[in-house]
Protein backbone atom coordinates (compact mmCIF):
# COMPACT_ATOMS: atom_id res chain seq x y z
CA UNK A 1 0.00 0.00 0.00
CA UNK A 2 1.99 3.29 -1.13
CA UNK A 3 0.12 6.69 -1.05
CA UNK A 4 0.91 7.51 -4.52
CA UNK A 5 1.26 5.28 -7.32
CA UNK A 6 2.99 7.36 -10.36
CA UNK A 7 2.58 5.24 -13.84
CA UNK A 8 5.18 6.20 -15.94
CA UNK A 9 8.74 7.95 -15.80
CA UNK A 10 9.09 10.39 -18.49
CA UNK A 11 9.72 14.34 -17.56
CA UNK A 12 5.83 14.09 -16.25
CA UNK A 13 6.17 11.56 -13.93
CA UNK A 14 9.56 12.42 -12.37
CA UNK A 15 8.60 15.92 -11.84
CA UNK A 16 5.36 14.58 -9.77
CA UNK A 17 7.80 12.39 -8.31
CA UNK A 18 10.14 14.71 -6.82
CA UNK A 19 7.00 17.13 -5.75
CA UNK A 20 5.21 14.21 -4.28
CA UNK A 21 8.75 12.65 -2.63
CA UNK A 22 9.42 16.09 -1.30
CA UNK A 23 5.74 16.45 0.41
CA UNK A 24 6.81 13.00 2.21
CA UNK A 25 4.26 10.92 0.39
CA UNK A 26 4.74 6.75 0.33
CA UNK A 27 5.37 6.86 -3.38
CA UNK A 28 5.96 4.07 -5.95
CA UNK A 29 6.90 5.18 -9.72
CA UNK A 30 6.35 3.00 -12.11
CA UNK A 31 8.05 2.19 -15.76
CA UNK A 32 7.69 -0.32 -18.00
CA UNK A 33 11.00 0.32 -19.35
CA UNK A 34 13.62 2.44 -17.79
CA UNK A 35 12.98 6.17 -16.65
CA UNK A 36 13.15 9.22 -19.46
CA UNK A 37 9.95 8.16 -21.95
CA UNK A 38 9.63 9.31 -25.80
CA UNK A 39 12.28 12.48 -24.82
CA UNK A 40 14.95 9.94 -25.10
CA UNK A 41 13.99 9.50 -28.38
CA UNK A 42 15.56 13.13 -28.93
CA UNK A 43 19.58 13.49 -28.65
CA UNK A 44 19.80 17.01 -27.27
CA UNK A 45 17.06 19.36 -25.76
CA UNK A 46 18.03 23.01 -26.23
CA UNK A 47 14.64 24.61 -25.04
CA UNK A 48 14.99 23.54 -21.54
CA UNK A 49 15.48 26.88 -19.50
CA UNK A 50 19.06 27.18 -18.04
CA UNK A 51 20.97 25.02 -20.06
CA UNK A 52 22.61 27.36 -23.10
CA UNK A 53 23.70 25.25 -25.90
CA UNK A 54 21.64 22.51 -24.78
CA UNK A 55 21.85 19.85 -22.74
CA UNK A 56 22.37 16.14 -23.49
CA UNK A 57 18.55 13.96 -22.80
CA UNK A 58 20.16 11.24 -21.40
CA UNK A 59 22.29 13.39 -18.70
CA UNK A 60 19.16 15.42 -18.02
CA UNK A 61 16.95 12.56 -17.12
CA UNK A 62 19.59 10.83 -15.15
CA UNK A 63 19.56 13.76 -12.79
CA UNK A 64 15.86 13.85 -12.36
CA UNK A 65 16.14 10.57 -11.81
CA UNK A 66 18.26 10.96 -8.60
CA UNK A 67 16.52 13.98 -7.59
CA UNK A 68 13.59 11.64 -6.66
CA UNK A 69 15.76 8.40 -5.17
CA UNK A 70 17.37 10.40 -3.44
CA UNK A 71 13.85 11.54 -1.90
CA UNK A 72 13.23 7.60 -1.41
CA UNK A 73 10.50 7.53 -4.21
CA UNK A 74 10.84 3.89 -5.72
CA UNK A 75 11.18 3.50 -8.94
CA UNK A 76 9.61 -0.22 -10.38
CA UNK A 77 10.15 -1.66 -13.59
CA UNK A 78 6.94 -3.07 -14.79
CA UNK A 79 4.20 -2.47 -17.37
CA UNK A 80 0.67 -1.75 -16.24
CA UNK A 81 -1.99 -3.41 -17.17
CA UNK A 82 -4.74 -2.22 -15.72
CA UNK A 83 -6.57 -0.20 -12.89
CA UNK A 84 -8.88 0.29 -10.79
CA UNK A 85 -9.72 4.30 -10.23
CA UNK A 86 -12.17 3.33 -7.42
CA UNK A 87 -10.06 1.02 -5.53
CA UNK A 88 -6.70 2.58 -6.51
CA UNK A 89 -5.65 -0.29 -7.58
CA UNK A 90 -2.83 -0.73 -10.28
CA UNK A 91 -2.57 -4.21 -12.35
CA UNK A 92 1.25 -4.85 -13.35
CA UNK A 93 2.29 -7.44 -15.69
CA UNK A 94 3.35 -9.28 -12.59
CA UNK A 95 2.16 -7.60 -9.44
CA UNK A 96 -0.83 -5.39 -7.96
CA UNK A 97 -0.45 -2.40 -6.01
CA UNK A 98 -2.58 -0.66 -4.02
CA UNK A 99 -2.24 3.25 -2.92
CA UNK A 100 -4.58 6.36 -1.57
CA UNK A 101 -4.10 8.35 -4.64
CA UNK A 102 -2.70 7.49 -8.78
CA UNK A 103 -1.23 9.71 -11.29
CA UNK A 104 -1.41 9.06 -15.26
CA UNK A 105 1.85 10.03 -16.65
CA UNK A 106 1.78 7.64 -19.59
CA UNK A 107 3.00 9.55 -22.67
CA UNK A 108 2.54 9.20 -25.88
CA UNK A 109 4.12 7.08 -28.39
CA UNK A 110 4.70 7.25 -32.64
CA UNK A 111 1.74 7.67 -34.90
CA UNK A 112 2.07 5.40 -37.73
CA UNK A 113 1.08 6.05 -41.44
CA UNK A 114 -0.37 2.79 -41.62
CA UNK A 115 0.17 2.46 -45.51
CA UNK A 116 1.48 -0.87 -46.77
CA UNK A 117 4.79 -2.34 -46.07
CA UNK A 118 5.49 -0.09 -43.23
CA UNK A 119 4.84 -2.52 -40.89
CA UNK A 120 6.31 -5.19 -42.34
CA UNK A 121 9.98 -3.30 -43.13
CA UNK A 122 9.54 -1.74 -39.46
CA UNK A 123 13.41 -2.32 -38.22
CA UNK A 124 14.28 -3.17 -42.00
CA UNK A 125 14.86 0.29 -43.05
CA UNK A 126 11.82 1.82 -41.32
CA UNK A 127 12.06 4.06 -37.83
CA UNK A 128 10.32 5.98 -35.91
CA UNK A 129 13.66 6.81 -33.76
CA UNK A 130 16.70 8.73 -35.58
CA UNK A 131 18.43 9.08 -31.91
CA UNK A 132 18.66 5.05 -32.23
CA UNK A 133 19.09 4.39 -35.85
CA UNK A 134 20.59 7.00 -37.53
CA UNK A 135 24.19 6.19 -37.39
CA UNK A 136 22.81 2.88 -39.48
CA UNK A 137 22.33 5.16 -42.25
CA UNK A 138 26.11 6.32 -42.24
CA UNK A 139 26.54 7.58 -46.31
CA UNK A 140 23.13 6.40 -47.36
CA UNK A 141 19.97 8.18 -48.72
CA UNK A 142 17.41 8.59 -46.23
CA UNK A 143 13.70 10.33 -45.84
CA UNK A 144 12.19 11.68 -43.20
CA UNK A 145 8.25 12.07 -43.29
CA UNK A 146 6.32 14.92 -41.31
CA UNK A 147 6.36 19.09 -41.03
CA UNK A 148 6.73 19.82 -37.23
CA UNK A 149 9.92 20.27 -34.77
CA UNK A 150 10.13 16.79 -34.50
CA UNK A 151 10.96 16.22 -38.09
CA UNK A 152 13.02 19.08 -38.40
CA UNK A 153 15.24 18.32 -35.36
CA UNK A 154 15.68 14.84 -36.72
CA UNK A 155 16.40 15.69 -40.05
CA UNK A 156 19.65 17.58 -38.49
CA UNK A 157 20.65 14.68 -36.93
CA UNK A 158 20.35 12.48 -39.21
CA UNK A 159 21.62 14.61 -41.85
CA UNK A 160 25.38 13.66 -39.43
CA UNK A 161 25.15 10.19 -40.47
CA UNK A 162 23.74 10.34 -43.49
CA UNK A 163 24.65 11.64 -47.25
CA UNK A 164 21.49 12.91 -48.34
CA UNK A 165 18.04 13.66 -46.15
CA UNK A 166 14.48 14.54 -48.34
CA UNK A 167 11.99 15.81 -46.24
CA UNK A 168 8.43 14.68 -47.31
CA UNK A 169 5.78 16.93 -45.97
CA UNK A 170 1.74 16.92 -47.16
CA UNK A 171 2.03 20.75 -47.03
CA UNK A 172 3.38 23.28 -49.05
CA UNK A 173 5.16 24.83 -45.96
CA UNK A 174 6.51 23.29 -42.56
CA UNK A 175 5.31 24.05 -38.84
CA UNK A 176 8.06 23.51 -37.36
CA UNK A 177 9.42 26.64 -34.82
CA UNK A 178 11.32 29.49 -37.11
CA UNK A 179 14.86 28.49 -35.76
CA UNK A 180 14.72 25.13 -36.73
CA UNK A 181 13.60 25.57 -40.50
CA UNK A 182 16.65 28.09 -40.58
CA UNK A 183 19.17 25.88 -39.87
CA UNK A 184 17.65 22.90 -42.54
CA UNK A 185 17.93 25.09 -45.14
CA UNK A 186 21.49 26.24 -44.16
CA UNK A 187 22.56 22.23 -44.00
CA UNK A 188 23.84 21.26 -47.63
CA UNK A 189 22.33 17.80 -47.40
CA UNK A 190 18.64 18.44 -46.81
CA UNK A 191 16.27 18.61 -49.29
CA UNK A 192 12.46 19.06 -49.50
CA UNK A 193 9.55 17.16 -51.13
CA UNK A 194 6.72 19.28 -50.68
CA UNK A 195 3.22 18.83 -51.24
CA UNK A 196 3.99 14.83 -50.89
CA UNK A 197 2.80 11.64 -48.97
CA UNK A 198 4.08 8.34 -48.72
CA UNK A 199 1.57 5.65 -49.93
CA UNK A 200 3.69 2.59 -49.79
CA UNK A 201 6.98 1.64 -48.75
CA UNK A 202 8.55 -1.28 -50.63
CA UNK A 203 11.51 -3.85 -50.18
CA UNK A 204 12.49 -7.20 -49.89
CA UNK A 205 14.63 -7.70 -46.86
CA UNK A 206 14.58 -4.31 -46.65
CA UNK A 207 13.62 -1.17 -47.46
CA UNK A 208 14.17 -0.23 -51.19
CA UNK A 209 11.87 2.92 -52.16
CA UNK A 210 8.54 4.06 -51.42
CA UNK A 211 5.66 5.35 -53.58
CA UNK A 212 4.86 9.04 -52.86
CA UNK A 213 1.99 10.76 -54.30
CA UNK A 214 1.38 15.14 -55.12
CA UNK A 215 -1.36 16.25 -53.00
CA UNK A 216 -2.29 18.62 -56.15
CA UNK A 217 -2.08 16.72 -58.84
CA UNK A 218 -2.18 13.06 -57.90
CA UNK A 219 0.65 12.41 -59.45
CA UNK A 220 2.66 9.05 -58.68
CA UNK A 221 6.23 8.53 -58.30
CA UNK A 222 8.83 6.67 -56.55
CA UNK A 223 11.67 7.46 -54.89
CA UNK A 224 14.92 4.85 -53.51
CA UNK A 225 15.99 5.46 -50.20
CA UNK A 226 17.66 3.42 -47.64
CA UNK A 227 15.65 4.51 -44.53
CA UNK A 228 12.65 6.21 -43.69
CA UNK A 229 11.75 7.90 -40.68
CA UNK A 230 8.67 8.50 -39.67
CA UNK A 231 7.64 11.65 -37.34
CA UNK A 232 3.97 12.62 -37.97
CA UNK A 233 3.36 13.29 -33.94
CA UNK A 234 2.07 11.08 -31.77
CA UNK A 235 -0.74 9.44 -29.81
CA UNK A 236 -1.65 8.57 -26.47
CA UNK A 237 -0.99 5.63 -24.82
CA UNK A 238 -4.19 5.09 -23.03
CA UNK A 239 -5.51 2.07 -24.12
CA UNK A 240 -5.43 0.10 -21.12
CA UNK A 241 -7.65 3.61 -19.51
CA UNK A 242 -10.78 2.91 -21.99
CA UNK A 243 -13.65 2.67 -19.59
CA UNK A 244 -12.02 3.64 -16.80
CA UNK A 245 -11.78 6.98 -16.96
CA UNK A 246 -12.92 9.60 -19.63
CA UNK A 247 -10.94 10.13 -22.78
CA UNK A 248 -11.33 12.46 -25.75
CA UNK A 249 -12.29 10.53 -29.11
CA UNK A 250 -8.00 10.80 -29.70
CA UNK A 251 -7.35 9.15 -26.61
CA UNK A 252 -6.05 11.89 -24.86
CA UNK A 253 -6.90 12.29 -21.18
CA UNK A 254 -9.82 14.89 -20.51
CA UNK A 255 -8.97 16.74 -17.43
CA UNK A 256 -8.63 20.39 -15.64
CA UNK A 257 -5.90 22.70 -14.71
CA UNK A 258 -5.49 20.89 -11.75
CA UNK A 259 -4.71 17.56 -13.45
CA UNK A 260 -8.10 15.91 -12.07
CA UNK A 261 -9.34 13.20 -14.59
CA UNK A 262 -13.26 11.86 -14.24
CA UNK A 263 -12.25 9.79 -10.95
CA UNK A 264 -11.84 10.94 -7.84
CA UNK A 265 -8.45 10.56 -6.70
CA UNK A 266 -6.63 9.81 -10.28
CA UNK A 267 -4.77 12.77 -11.58
CA UNK A 268 -3.36 12.82 -15.34
CA UNK A 269 0.29 14.80 -16.35
CA UNK A 270 2.64 15.49 -19.36
CA UNK A 271 1.86 14.64 -23.24
CA UNK A 272 -1.24 12.13 -22.32
CA UNK A 273 -3.04 14.87 -21.13
CA UNK A 274 -5.39 16.85 -24.19
CA UNK A 275 -3.54 20.57 -24.38
CA UNK A 276 -2.72 23.11 -26.92
CA UNK A 277 1.65 22.96 -26.12
CA UNK A 278 3.73 19.34 -26.13
CA UNK A 279 7.15 20.18 -24.65
CA UNK A 280 8.99 18.73 -21.70
CA UNK A 281 8.86 22.37 -19.99
CA UNK A 282 5.14 21.91 -19.62
CA UNK A 283 4.64 17.89 -19.03
CA UNK A 284 7.00 18.96 -16.00
CA UNK A 285 5.12 21.52 -15.00
CA UNK A 286 1.71 19.52 -15.36
CA UNK A 287 3.72 17.09 -12.83
CA UNK A 288 4.00 19.50 -10.47
CA UNK A 289 0.15 20.17 -10.13
CA UNK A 290 -0.19 17.00 -10.51
CA UNK A 291 1.79 15.62 -7.39
CA UNK A 292 0.52 18.86 -5.17
CA UNK A 293 -3.56 17.76 -6.29
CA UNK A 294 -2.56 14.16 -5.06
CA UNK A 295 -1.15 15.46 -1.54
CA UNK A 296 -4.24 17.40 -1.35
CA UNK A 297 -6.78 14.92 -2.08
CA UNK A 298 -4.47 12.19 0.15
CA UNK A 299 -4.58 14.91 2.99
CA UNK A 300 -8.13 15.72 2.90
CA UNK A 301 -9.28 11.70 3.60
P1 LIG B 1 3.36 17.62 -34.78
O1 LIG B 1 3.82 18.97 -34.40
O2 LIG B 1 2.00 17.17 -34.41
O3 LIG B 1 3.57 17.51 -36.35
C1 LIG B 1 3.22 16.35 -37.02
C2 LIG B 1 3.45 16.58 -38.48
O4 LIG B 1 3.15 15.38 -39.17
C3 LIG B 1 2.59 17.69 -39.05
O5 LIG B 1 3.36 18.47 -39.91
C4 LIG B 1 1.50 16.92 -39.77
O6 LIG B 1 1.07 17.56 -40.93
C5 LIG B 1 2.20 15.66 -40.19
N1 LIG B 1 1.30 14.52 -40.26
C6 LIG B 1 0.42 14.08 -39.33
N2 LIG B 1 -0.21 12.98 -39.77
C7 LIG B 1 0.28 12.73 -41.00
C8 LIG B 1 0.02 11.73 -41.96
N3 LIG B 1 -0.86 10.75 -41.74
N4 LIG B 1 0.70 11.77 -43.12
C9 LIG B 1 1.61 12.73 -43.36
N5 LIG B 1 1.91 13.70 -42.48
C10 LIG B 1 1.24 13.70 -41.32
O7 LIG B 1 4.32 16.46 -34.23
P2 LIG B 1 5.86 16.47 -33.79
O8 LIG B 1 6.69 17.25 -34.71
O9 LIG B 1 6.17 15.05 -33.56
O10 LIG B 1 5.80 17.18 -32.40
C11 LIG B 1 4.90 16.73 -31.37
C12 LIG B 1 4.87 17.78 -30.26
O11 LIG B 1 6.15 17.81 -29.63
C13 LIG B 1 4.61 19.17 -30.80
O12 LIG B 1 3.84 19.87 -29.86
C14 LIG B 1 5.98 19.76 -30.94
O13 LIG B 1 6.02 21.16 -30.86
C15 LIG B 1 6.70 19.10 -29.76
N6 LIG B 1 8.15 19.03 -30.04
C16 LIG B 1 8.89 20.09 -29.71
C17 LIG B 1 10.24 20.10 -29.97
C18 LIG B 1 11.03 21.31 -29.58
O14 LIG B 1 10.45 22.27 -29.08
N7 LIG B 1 12.33 21.36 -29.78
C19 LIG B 1 10.84 19.03 -30.60
C20 LIG B 1 10.05 17.95 -30.97
C21 LIG B 1 8.69 17.98 -30.70
P3 LIG B 1 0.19 18.91 -40.91
O15 LIG B 1 1.17 20.01 -40.70
O16 LIG B 1 -0.45 18.87 -42.22
O17 LIG B 1 -0.78 18.73 -39.77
Amino acid sequence: MYDLIIIGAGPAGLTAALYAGRSRLNVLLLEKLIPGGRILLTERIENFPGFPGGVATEELIQRMRAQVEELGVKIGAEEVKGLDPRLKTVEGAENKYCAKAIILAVGSRPRKLNIPGEERLTGRGVSYCATCDAPLFREKEVVIVGGGNAVAEEALYLARFAKKVSIIHRRSELRASQILQERLKKEGKINFILNHVVTEISGGVKLESLKIKDVNSGKEGIINSDGVFIYIGYEPETDFLKGKIALDEAGFIAGDETMKTSEEGVFACGDCRKKSLYQMINACGDGAVAADSAYKYISSK
